[in-house]
């Protein structure tokens, strides 16, 4: 403290040690003296203005008599010795003393030494500036960041702050955001699973961060999918409490977007690689290694990547120079190009074809070779298919041209160059089509066959060339056709295959001549000529036919043949040609026809089965022969044996009766050798009975008079008649009965005796040496079967069948030494068939013959 005297110049008056030791001085520096003069300012400070405040105080004490008090202010001291000051601050109170008079005699100055307070304070002050300035410098940061940033705070995540950044990205703007509910604004994020995100880093204070997170925003009034990267860190309060949570936003989309369009963009160019069965390589020419795709293995006929050498070993050997050349050549070329056979593990052979492109390091050396590979065996099959198409085209015998748009050919093969007379290659691209035809015939290719090609794409027809050295003009047949870019569709040719014809009319005319020959022949033939296909339908009839009946070709053709038959016979001729059609048998019929001058004509037609070369029916190849004369002979000589045989009948009675007469008398009168002698003249009257009995049979049979008297019998009873008067007639021969219980038969018992008769009285006849004939009798399946088996002579097989033809008899020496007329088994044959029968022959040449004949059991009422 110091005592200053109050006048103007503060002389101090005394001073403590404090004061002293405050302001580095001694008594003797002070007491005495100005306080002014002691403490001048410091000219350095130019703002505190101690002095002036000082003496404003001192005044100010002195003055009011009041004790005036200065706070914080600044009163550097000088440094002892130098010119220095030293920084001070102060608080002071100068506090005057009165005395009685009151009277100012002095003021006390005592002044507290506040250096230390006021830096301190000092310094606290500029830190809070500072951490103002740091905030403004923040929070510009923070408006300005290239990132979005925001803080939500509370549990609704009310925007609390966000920089216009974030505001871009949400499509907001500050004003729209600040203030409100994150989700409130940005509604269409709501429910995705943000507010659990935002909850648990509010809640735990565990950051969160998301990498191209896709977010829907609503952006210029439409909703996009947004990529963004944010990062959610909670907010701390002062307190350590989380209020909140700082989200930092950055969007990705451009860059999402990119890289989707880089792997799209990858996975088109590997499709495509793919799906054009291109296999990649990429081969380190330095160390020889080499990286394949598995489509590249594939092609090689691996199934995975393999090492190099194993690719190479998988070379055709025959291919492996030129595999070495192409690698050769591609370090100088920069392209690398073969197409080689490789040989897969199951021995297959397949085309390769490998290229790639060379790539040089600073030096200019080849260091490796990028590059595809494709299968190309399909192609090359296909090229070998075309190499043999075109030497199908040039070794063909017919002409084959292509003819360009501008009317000359760009090819005609060797076949074509021979047929017009070209000599050179030349000639065929240099000569005009015009000149290969006949005037007049060029008018057709003009106006018909190019404008028909052009516009329909086709033309097919006989056309007419001319040779280019001998000047002949033939016909050909053009077939022509338009040839089209494949890609354009534009015409660009046509192309033409010609057939000479030359040599197949000359054929035709051959076959023609021939053909008209034949007509000739078959028309001049006196019968009539046919030919049906396998369903029975007339394909062709001769004239001869067509002259008969007077009708047109066509109209006898299919079935219209049938019209021409008389009514009578054609129910019978349809039947039996359809049926021998199915059957396929030889065909035979007779009926008649009407001529074309009325009259009436018996046809004998017959048909023989004809067999394709596939051994299929193909119908038949038939006659028809006039049988009229025949017919009418026949008819007269059936006839005559009628009249005769019923002449003959009469007298043979009475002269049989006269000789039955004569015998008895004889007898009578003893006379037993004449007796014997008539006895045979009646047995040879008996054979002439039964002769003219049979030929009156047979006129009866032809002229449809044989009578029937069908009732029962005993069917067994009836063999046993007949077997009986049989065995009389022969010593030689046995008769043996093997019957079966039968019983009652419905039928004509005696022409059925008749033809037991015949069958029999045959059997003894022809087994001359024979002790034994077997009859038998059977039932089978409702049919009566009698059998007649003999030791005899037998039949020959080609023969069989003829024996019940009318007036057949079998020729052969012995066979004619046997009396007949070759009627007995015809006769039996038509009682037979008219009792509704079968009747069959076996036989073995010179062992025997068995006859037999079936009837049913019961022959139906109505027949
Ligand atoms: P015919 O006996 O009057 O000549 P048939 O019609 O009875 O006439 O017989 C026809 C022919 O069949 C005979 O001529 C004969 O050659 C032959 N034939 C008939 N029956 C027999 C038989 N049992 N054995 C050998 N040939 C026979």
């Amino acid at each position: 403290m110091l005592i200053v005297s109050p006048d103007e110049n503060y002389i101090m008056l005394d001073v403590n040690e404090a004061y002293l030791s405050e302001t580095n001085t001694t008594r003797e520096d002070l007491v005495g003296k100005s306080v002014f003069a002691v403490f001048p300012g410091n000219p350095t400070d130019e703002v505190s203005k101690n002095i002036e405040r000082t003496y404003y105080s001192f005044e100010q004490a002195v003055q009011t008599k009041q004790p005036h008090t200065m706070s914080n202010y600044r009163y550097d001291i000088p440094v002892r010795g130098t010119d220095e000051f030293e920084e001070r601050y102060w608080t002071t109170t100068n506090t005057p003393i009165l005395d009685e008079n009151d009277q100012v005699i002095y003021f006390i100055h005592s002044p507290r030494n506040v250096t230390e307070i006021y830096q301190l304070q000092e310094r606290e002050r500029a830190g809070v500036e500072a951490l103002k300035m740091q905030r403004k410098q923040l929070y510009a940061t923070f408006m300005q960041a290239p990132v979005g940033i925001a803080i939500f705070r509370g549990e609704d995540y009310i925007v609390d702050l966000i920089n216009p950044p974030l505001c871009e990205i949400y499509g907001k703007t500050v004003n729209e955001m600040l203030g409100k509910s994150v989700f409130e604004v940005l509604h269409h994020a709501k429910g995705l699973g943000y507010e659990q995100l935002l909850d648990e880093v509010r809640l735990t204070g565990v950051p969160f961060k998301a990498q191209a997170s896709a977010a829907p925003l609503m952006r210029n009034g439409i909703v996009e999918t947004a990529y963004l990267n944010f990062v959610y860190e909670p907010f701390y309060e002062d307190d350590g409490l989380i209020s909140g949570v700082i989200a930092i936003v950055t969007e990705v989309t451009e860059e999402v977007a990119a890289k989707q369009y880089i792997e799209e963009a990858e996975e088109r160019a590997r499709l495509a690689v793919d799906a054009v069965g291109l296999g990649t390589f990429d081969l380190n020419l330095l160390t020889g290694e080499m990286s394949t795709s598995a489509l590249f293995a594939n092609i090689f006929g691996f199934e995975v990547p393999v090492a190099r050498e194993e690719y190479i070993k998988a070379f055709h050997e025959d291919d492996l120079a030129l595999w070495t050349k192409a690698h050769e050549e591609a370090k100088e070329k920069g392209v690398l190009f073969y197409e080689a056979r490789v040989k897969w593990p199951d021995q297959s052979v397949h085309w390769a074809r490998v290229e790639g492109r060379v790539i040089y390091n600073r030096d200019s050396e080849a260091t490796r070779i990028l590059g595809t590979a494709i299968d190309i065996t399909e192609q090359r099959k296909a090229r070998e298919e075309q190499q043999k198409l075109i030497t199908l085209v040039a070794n063909s015998v017919d002409l084959m041209s292509i003819l360009r748009m501008d009317g000359t050919n760009s090819y005609i093969n060797e076949a074509g160059k021979k047929m017009l007379g070209f000599t050179t290659a030349e000639e065929v691209l240099n000569t005009p089509i015009s000149q290969l035809h006949a005037p007049e015939d060029y008018n057709l290719v003009q106006n018909e066959v190019l404008p028909t090609v052009i516009s329909k794409g086709q033309w097919a027809g006989r056309m007419h060339i001319r040779h280019l050295q001998t000047g002949e003009v033939f016909p050909v047949f053009n077939n022509c056709i338009r040839i089209n870019d494949p890609i354009t569709g534009e015409i660009i040719g046509i192309g033409a295959v010609m057939r000479d014809q030359r040599p197949e009319l000359a054929a035709k005319q051959a076959i023609e001549d021939s053909e008209q020959l034949l007509r000739n022949i078959t028309t001049a033939a006196p019968t009539g000529l046919w030919m049906s296909n396998a369903s029975g339908s007339l394909t062709y009839v001769n004239q001869t036919w067509v002259d008969w009946v007077g009708l047109s070709y066509d109209s006898q053709l299919g079935f219209g043949w049938l019209e021409s038959i008389l009514d009578q016979d054609r129910e019978k001729v349809k039947q039996k040609f359809l049926r021998a059609t199915v059957q396929q048998q030889l065909f035979e019929v007779e009926f008649r026809i009407v001529h074309v001058d009325g009259t009436i004509h018996w046809c004998l037609a017959t048909g023989k089965p004809q067999y394709d070369k596939g051994e299929n029916f193909s119908g038949y190849i038939g006659s028809c022969v006039d049988i009229t004369e025949q017919k009418h002979l026949q008819q007269q000589k059936d006839d005559f044996i009628g009249i005769a045989s019923h002449e003959l009948k009469t007298p043979v009675t009475s002269i049989k009766a006269y000789t039955q007469i004569l015998e008895r008398m004889l007898l009578k009168k003893g006379e037993e050798m004449e007796a014997g002698m008539i006895r045979k003249m009646d047995a040879q009257i008996n054979r002439l009975t039964n002769l003219i009995g049979d030929l009156l049979d047979v006129t009866k049979i032809n002229s449809g008079k044989l009578q029937f008297n069908d009732r029962n019998f005993d069917f067994n009873e009836l063999v046993q008649e007949v077997v009986e008067d049989l065995q009389r007639t022969t010593e030689q021969h046995q008769l043996i009965e093997n019957l079966e219980n039968i019983g009652i038969v419905y039928g004509d018992k005696e022409r059925i005796g008749q033809v037991i008769t015949n069958l029999v009285s045959n059997a003894i006849k022809y087994s001359p040496l024979a002790q034994q004939i077997v009859i038998h009798t059977q039932l089978s399946d409702n049919e009566v079967i009698l059998g007649v088996e003999d030791f005899g002579l037998g039949i020959a097989e080609d023969k069989l069948n003829r024996v019940f033809e009318q007036f057949y008899r079998v020729s052969g020496d012995i066979q004619h030494t046997f009396p007949g007329l070759g009627l007995g088994l015809y006769i039996s044959a038509e009682i037979i068939k008219r009792e509704h029968g079968r009747i069959w022959v076996n036989s073995t040449l010179g062992r025997g013959s068995k006859f037999c004949f079936a009837l049913p059991m019961r022959k139906k009422i109505n027949k």
